[in-house]
């Protein structure tokens, strides 16, 4: 199967074999026709399965087949849950672009409006949006959504894990009601579904990995640690193993700022990111991960959701995640696109039953390693932490009003893997 057979246009042909892509992805394999067609879509796909090629380009295509109006009114809105995601997805439309004509723009929360409101003038074919931001320029008069074709929902999920249900719902109100519907989401919760069907009229189902497979190429390892030793255990694998890149995730922003001094101070250069940073600060320490100048990327769950981190050799799991679905989500971020990775779980006996509950989800028994002088007290409580205790810190209660909270889903792709439908548990957190 190739680009050309799916019906694409030579102006995205160029863009396409310009990436560097040969064969269409099973997502844009199966997505591209249905919504070339004009159908409405509903995607079970992550990020690394290339889904964002799999919506852009079709509206692409549709786009610069339609009639083109001088002033350029906002013609695909693409909704997604994070500012780093929606940078992202910009970054892509403007290369499968580059050979239409056709404006693309990004507008996120934690930055000055102005620019993107001069830009929002100016007119835009494509815009790429988070939630509130989105109805904040809505409010106040500044975009107009009353040409919209086509609505692209990316990350439906977290974007319902975030607090955006009511969002999303007073956007549609404000939208064309006849208009071309994709949704895009990794798992299928029930709300999810309900979400789907009050917008979605007869989708075309499209489904790019099995479930809840951890990939091959990833070695998962398990060192129990008492939880105390945990900072030391940390620093003394990264060091002796002179390792160059590793995301580490903790379950808690406050976790993850105090392991990153910790880290700088015993000098290895890492940085923290969650939803408490500046968005200037996140974009920095992020390009530092990817470009090398860092070592570590300390970062919580939603922080660290569907950021395109290419090749990860490693992946810590400082704490277990009590959300079983996250573990596959994290150590998804290596052994991408058929390299092989290392993902590392310290473990203390507080986590035993998250711990279960992973082994549960994966079907799999993880390898357990003891590492000298570092073995918890075989007496240690194997109590889990409390629920409510802390909820304050972590990074995944549903936002404050005008903010957008980090987050994505990370999973990668041209593999197999996906968490489960049952995200319930996760909007108890
Ligand atoms: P996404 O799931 O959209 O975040 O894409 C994951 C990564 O796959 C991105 O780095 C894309 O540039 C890349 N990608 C998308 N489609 C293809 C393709 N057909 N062949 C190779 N790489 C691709």
């Amino acid at each position: 199967m190739s680009f050309k057979s799916l019906g694409l246009s030579d102006a995205l042909l160029k863009a396409i074999s310009k990436k560097g892509y040969t064969t269409p992805s099973p997502i844009q394999q199966k997505a591209i026709p249905p919504i070339l067609e004009g159908k409405d879509v509903l995607a079970s796909a992550q990020t690394g399965t290339g889904k964002t090629a799999g919506f852009t380009l079709p509206i692409l295509q549709i786009l610069s087949q339609g009639k083109h109006l001088s002033h350029r009114p906002i013609r695909a809105l693409i909704l997604t849950p994070t500012r780093e995601l929606a940078a992202q997805i910009l970054a892509n439309i403007k290369e499968y672009s580059e050979f239409v004509d056709l404006r693309s723009a990004v507008i996120f929360g934690g930055v000055n409006q102005n620019p993107q409101v001069s830009q929002l003038r100016q007119g835009v074919d494509i815009l790429v949006a988070t939630p509130g931001r989105l109805i904040d320029l809505q409010n106040q008069g500044l975009v107009s959504l009353s040409k919209v074709e086509i609505l692209v929902l990316d990350e439906a999920d977290r974007m319902l894990d975030m607090g955006f249900l009511r969002d999303i719902e007073r956007i549609m109100k404000v939208l064309p009601s006849k208009r071309q519907n994709l949704l895009f989401s990794a798992t299928f919760s029930k709300d999810i579904k309900k979400l789907a069907m009050g917008i979605l009229h007869n989708p075309v189902q499209v489904e790019a990995t099995p479930e809840n497979t951890t990939v091959d190429a990833i070695i998962q390892k398990i060192y129990p640690c008492a939880k105390e030793k945990k900072t030391e255990l940390i620093i003394k694998l990264i060091t002796d193993g002179n390792w160059k890149q590793i995301l580490v995730f903790t379950r808690t922003k406050q976790g993850a700022n105090k392991l990153t001094e910790s880290m700088i101070s015993a000098g290895i250069k890492a940085a923290a990111i969650h939803g408490n940073k500046g968005q200037g600060a996140r974009t920095k320490a992020l390009a530092g991960f990817k470009d090398g100048s860092l070592t570590a990327l300390v970062a919580t769950d939603i922080a660290a959701r569907g950021l395109d981190i290419p090749l990860l050799p490693h992946v810590i799991n400082f704490e277990l995640p009590n959300i079983p679905e996250d573990y596959v989500h994290r150590i998804g971020r290596t052994g991408r696109a058929g390299a092989s990775g290392e993902a590392i779980s310290l473990f203390s006996p507080d986590e035993t039953v998250f711990l279960r509950d992973i082994e549960k989800l994966v079907g799999l028994k993880l390898p357990k390693e003891n590492i000298k002088g570092f073995e918890p007290d075989p007496n240690a409580s194997k109590e889990p932490i409390k629920q409510g205790q802390g909820r304050q810190q972590r990074d995944s209660t549903p936002r404050k009003p005008k903010t957008d909270s980090t987050n994505r889903s990370s999973n990668n792709s041209f593999g197999p893997r996906r968490p489960s439908q049952n995200n319930d548990r996760r909007s108890n957190r």
